[in-house]
């Protein structure tokens, strides 16, 4: 029984000992180059379109409104059609801005 978990032990050393010869081989012949610029031209492939535009816009411009909803002019906040008070040229006003 013992016998038969050494006998493969030894061969493992050597796989790994080849497989770490080969590992070094194939590092240095990607520090030649071509990897390395394909991952940063990646990276920043994947940063510019994605998080800092986007996440501005949302941020600045309000969530779009649903179709029975309206954006008041004077507080910005989405309030139900029912809260509309008055729409000066396009500019909704709710009932609370309106009484205020
Ligand atoms: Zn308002």
């Amino acid at each position: 029984m013992a016998t038969d978990y050494d006998a493969p032990r030894k061969t493992d050393e050597d796989v790994e000992q080849d497989s770490i010869q080969e590992l070094q081989a194939r590092r240095q012949d990607k520090s030649s180059g071509v990897v390395d610029e394909d991952e940063t031209e990646a990276a920043e492939g994947f940063e510019l379109p994605g998080a800092d535009l986007s996440g501005e816009e949302l941020a600045v411009r309000v969530l779009p409104r649903q179709a029975d909803e309206f954006t008041c002019s004077s507080c910005f906040l989405v309030h139900h059609r029912s809260q509309l008070a008055a729409e000066n040229g396009g500019q909704p006003i709710c009932t609370e801005c309106a009484a205020a």
